[in-house]
């Protein structure tokens, strides 16, 4: 069975049962100029869906299904093995306040082990995992009951700890989960609990599914309620699926990457399973990677996803060299991908130009920056520097040390690198726990208050008046405008009055989703902000008499009369040309 198949039979079978298919959100997170700003991209299936996980009404509904393109880049240095990569598809069905543990369980198994509509997967290689239970929920005696009703003897159901609780991030809607496992040695048969634990340290047993029921509000990693509704939120890694169901050690022998791995075997002239293995998963993973994040908008840079996106593809070129690929086969690589992948995400098949243009023109320039590395180095530069400078990998630095007999003070290098991937590691949890902390009841009341602002600057000030930025607490909204000189104490006046009146009138707070031709039309955004082909636009007030119409990926309340009333704190210059207001709403 193809990747594709079994896509397709996916998201058939939960189509079959209700559920609507929406499309995969963008790699790149919506982050509103920083009201939600969570992670550079979508490291899980989840993470688009925390609005709705919260409570907001999904516009598809209460049953979806989807698979969602994600990527982790935190553990680069661990790609080239047989289980790290960096972009992954996970398929998800969801239930927002719909069905649970019930159907969740029922319709994962038969869609497993089913010939007909699923993957016929041979049950005897199957193990289950339950919740273990902690001090605030019980353990999951539920689930057990469910899995053994469908015919699964107690003895291959299994409890967990830490594993079995899911959520994303310290900060995030989490519950516990229950996952199914499978043998790929296909013969380890009956375990005990310990034998298990043993063989999934072994990677014997590998995840294959994994069904969250996602019901907790949980904050700095406490639980601290329920939230208004049980979910249900599944992950089904395609690449690791599709490796068990094709009976390969690893993803990259499946019909996923084969296309690739085959294109790197004729242009290197070397052969896949030999001693260039991970030279050569390497450079297939991050070209991949490469492609589907500039198809999602983003160019290379030095800072952000940009950043990202040019340590991915220098990483690839570097490798493609170490295999001897000339320059320019990346470029052969990426139309590859594009056609393997077109069919499934359109946005490969329309960007392809600029794809094959960022390639190429970011390969040219490390060209040129490797140049003057290496001179940098004949001068006796810190290899640390070339490596933050110049992104000189260290691989290539030992290299030259060693063709010019020198020797590359490795512990010292490592020790500088601990450092600075520590210092970035934090910052990156940081901007996760920023992010998600921010969608408890009270920022969400803040984030509408700031859409009335924008519309009341806009209404006093002047059609001029541009977001340039936006940060919420639980205590106050920050928003940053272009507007050239100070407010008058009369505008600032005017702007409450209208933003009050507006609370006062209890208008409804909309969301639509639609295309971005569309919403370019009808409703305004922010400064420097990328989006997708389809973009959600909230509005607030009646239909034919709107007062304010954002691009925005929410969450909002549902009506301004939530808001209490509104108040200007401070009013300030930010930098020439761009003012800041704080304000608050007395409840
Ligand atoms: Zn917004």
């Amino acid at each position: 069975m193809q990747s594709e198949e079994i896509r397709e039979k996916f998201l058939k079978f939960f189509e079959k049962r209700g559920h609507v298919l929406i499309p995969s959100a963008s790699l790149v997170t919506t982050d509103e100029a920083g009201a939600m700003d969570a992670t550079l991209f979508n490291t899980a299936g989840m993470q688009p869906f925390v609005p709705y996980l919260l409570g907001e009404p999904h516009p598809k509904g209460e049953r979806l299904v989807n698979v969602q393109k994600c990527l982790r880049t935190i553990d680069l240095s661990d790609v080239g093995d047989n289980t790290h990569n960096t972009f992954f598809e996970m398929m998800g069905n969801w239930s927002l306040g719909d069905y649970f543990k019930k159907e969740a369980i029922t319709w994962s198994y038969e869609f497993l082990t089913s010939k007909e509509e699923g993957l016929g997967l041979d049950i005897s290689h199957l193990y289950f995992t339950v919740f273990t239970g902690n001090k605030k929920v019980e353990a999951d005696k539920e689930s057990i009951e469910i899995w053994k009703s469908l015919g699964i003897p107690e003895h291959r159901i299994y409890y967990k700890g830490e594993s079995n609780w899911w959520s994303a991030g310290l900060n995030s809607p989490a519950g516990p989960s229950s996952e199914m496992f499978y043998d790929i040695t296909e013969k380890l048969g009956d375990m005990t609990q310990e034998e298990f634990d043993k063989a999934e340290d072994e990677q014997k047993v590998v995840e294959i599914w994994n069904d969250v029921f996602m019901m907790y509000r949980q904050e700095n990693g406490e639980i601290t309620g329920e939230l208004p509704q049980k979910n249900i939120d599944t992950g089904a890694g395609l690449e690791r699926i599709t490796t068990i169901v094709q009976g390969k050690q690893s993803m990259y022998e499946t019909d996923l990457f084969l296309p690739v791995i085959k294109k790197i075997e004729e242009l290197s002239g070397l052969e896949f399973g030999g001693k260039f293995d991970r030279q050569i998963k390497i450079v297939a993973d991050h070209i991949r990677t490469a492609v589907f994040i500039i198809a999602d908008g983003v160019i290379p840079s030095n800072t952000g996803r940009g950043y990202i996106l040019r340590r991915v593809l220098r990483r690839a070129i570097r490798y493609s060299d170490l295999i001897s690929l000339k320059h320019g086969s990346l470029l052969a690589l990426a139309e590859i991908i594009i056609e393997k992948y077109k069919n499934t995400y359109s946005e490969l098949k329309k960007n392809k130009e600029i794809i094959k243009k960022e390639i190429d023109v970011e390969e040219n320039k490390f060209r040129q920056t490797l140049e003057k590395g290496i001179r940098e180095f004949e001068k006796g530069e810190d290899p640390f520097v070339l490596f933050t400078t110049y992104g000189f990998p260290i691989e290539l630095i030992t290299e030259l040390a060693k063709e010019k007999g020198q020797k590359i003070d490795l512990e010292d290098f490592n020790n500088k690198l601990k450092k600075h991937q520590e210092l970035s590691r934090t910052s990156s949890a940081g901007m996760f726990k920023g992010g998600l902390t921010e969608a408890n009841e009270e920022t969400t009341k803040l984030h509408t208050a700031t859409h009335l602002l924008n519309s009341a600057l806009r209404q006093v000030l002047g059609n001029h008046v541009m977001q340039k930025g936006s940060n919420i607490t639980a205590e106050r909204l920050r928003f940053d405008f272009t507007h050239p000189q100070k407010m008058t104490e009369e505008e600032k006046k005017k702007v409450e009055e209208i933003v009050n009146q507006k609370i006062a009138e209890k208008l409804p707070v909309i969301l639509e989703e639609m295309p971005i031709q569309e919403a370019e039309k009808i409703a305004i955004h922010s400064f420097n902000e990328k989006y997708g082909d389809i973009v959600k636009v909230y509005s607030i007030g009646s239909e034919g008499d709107y007062f304010s119409r954002e691009f925005c990926g929410g969450p909002h309340i549902s009506n301004t009369s939530e808001l209490g009333h509104f108040k200007i704190q401070k009013e300030e210059a930010v930098s020439a040309g761009v003012r800041r207001i704080k304000a608050v709403r007395n409840r």
